[in-house]
């Protein structure tokens, strides 16, 4: 895509990674960039599998290990990966050399298994890429300020490459994968879904937010406030091939704005529904502080106020590892606030419509309900935002869900 020499980040995911096989493959895609002559820097996720294998390892351990060595664990997947990519471009004569969070330093917030980036010290780095090494960079991974390592949430190995591109003022952040960009809908459950040439950073931050684990959330939130340039490429395409992919981008980069851009499904959600809660001020705000003081993050929240006006109903969602916490909290709050029933429903799913068009066209909610509801789905919850609505089903609909919709806004037909 580009032809004078470039600076890029190119991220390389579980599966990209995953074997022998893999591991080579990607050493030949970074060679045919060295090969023109761009600097390169790689960030590189775990091995397919691995994280898990640490967090099961952990869990086995003990229900309540630690934080911080938790983070010390599952970091590790991370430094496997970088350390064999870097000897394998070596033996190749590629200069390569590996540098782990602590040792750049990637300094992150405190929070462990969540941290956030606060700074990258890149001076070092730029020197290496001036010289024409390759660096090779574990994602995933940092510092904090007690000199601890810590992990950026699943997922985090994306952040750390946009991370690295604003610090290293990339010319591009290319995230490789198993597809071959971002498509109008998950295509492992939509077979008709297509991919976009462009999208722009606020329907991306919906997609991955709502559930389009293509790029972390974070990895988005950064890129757009930072204006790095993203391409979401494949690490299956063979070498020479056109490199299509998706341009993450400004929406003023896109002429055709699409009314709806893409759909998303979540299940990782619990629903937690308080019934028969006395309708008095403060209840709700109550309620949701208790879970917030725990760090529990709410999402979509609905209070509904009984016939005889005297008790309400409140819904709300929570990530489904949360759950079980998360109703333990609510119980304890029975004593000062009452209430007749607490139901937690796991089997639920969040199916979102996202598109910058929304913001111009009315109708687009009642379109969405009619069609899941002559299609049998039932809705739970509704939730909207300027460019997006989000409802909340049965878990066993979701596929039908995101075909059903796919279908009805002709996003097979999209045209780029
Ligand atoms: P990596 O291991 O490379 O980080 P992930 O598994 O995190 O890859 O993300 C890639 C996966 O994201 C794809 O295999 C696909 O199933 C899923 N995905 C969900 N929604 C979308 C979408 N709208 N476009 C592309 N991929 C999507
Ligand atoms: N290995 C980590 C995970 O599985 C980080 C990443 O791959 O981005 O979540
Ligand atoms: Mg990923």
């Amino acid at each position: 895509m580009e032809n004078k020499m470039s600076r890029i980040v190119m991220k390389f995911g579980g599966t990209s990674v995953g074997s022998v096989e893999r591991i080579n493959h990607v050493a030949k895609i970074v060679k045919s960039e060295v090969d023109l002559g761009n600097q390169i820097v790689v960030v590189l996720s775990a091995m397919a599998g691995e994280t898990d294998k640490l967090i099961n390892l952990t869990k086995d351990l003990s229900k309540s290990f630690e934080n911080s060595e938790y983070d010390v664990v599952i970091s590790s997947g991370e430094q496997v990966s970088a350390g064999a990519l870097s000897g394998l471009l070596n033996s190749q004569g590629i200069k390569a050399q590996s540098r782990l969070g602590w040792q750049i330093p990637i300094v992150t917030s405190g929070d462990h298994k969540s941290a956030r980036i606060e700074a990258i010290h890149s001076k070092e780095l730029i020197n290496l890429l001036e010289l024409n090494e390759v660096i090779i960079i574990p994602g995933f991974q940092g510092i904090n300020s007690e000199g601890r390592i810590t992990t950026l949430g699943r997922g985090g190995s994306d952040t750390s490459a946009v991370a690295i591109a604003a610090a290293i003022d990339a010319d591009f952040c290319d995230i490789y994968t198993d597809v071959d960009g971002v498509y109008t809908s998950d295509p492992n459950k939509v077979a008709t879904a297509k991919r976009l040439d462009k999208i722009s950073y606020e329907e991306m931050l919906e997609m991955a937010s709502l559930g389009a684990k293509v790029l972390q959330t974070r990895s988005v939130e950064t890129a757009m406030n930072n204006d790095v340039v993203l391409r979401v490429l494949s690490s299956f395409s063979d070498i020479g091939e056109d490199k299509n992919g998706t341009l993450v981008c400004d929406e003023d980069s896109i002429a055709d704005k699409k009314i709806v851009t893409g759909v998303a499904a979540s299940t990782n959600d619990a629903k937690l529904t308080l019934i028969g809660i006395k309708d008095k001020p403060g209840v709700a705000a109550e309620i949701l502080s208790v879970l917030a003081d725990d760090g529990i993050n709410v999402d979509m929240i609905v209070q509904n106020i009984s016939d005889d006006r005297k008790t309400t109903d409140l819904t709300c969602t929570v990530p489904s590892d949360e759950s079980i916490r998360a109703k333990e909290l609510m119980e304890g709050l029975s004593s000062n606030l009452s209430y007749k029933d607490l139901i937690v429903d796991t089997n639920i799913s969040k199916i979102s419509i996202v598109g910058v068009g929304m913001r111009s066209n009315a109708g687009v909610a009642s379109q969405m309900f009619r069609v899941l509801s002559e299609n049998n789905i039932n809705i739970d919850v509704i939730s909207t935002s300027e460019i997006k609505i989000s409802v909340l089903i049965n878990k066993d609909l979701t596929e039908k869900a995101l075909n059903t919709l796919h279908d009805h806004f002709e996003l097979g037909n999209i045209s780029n």
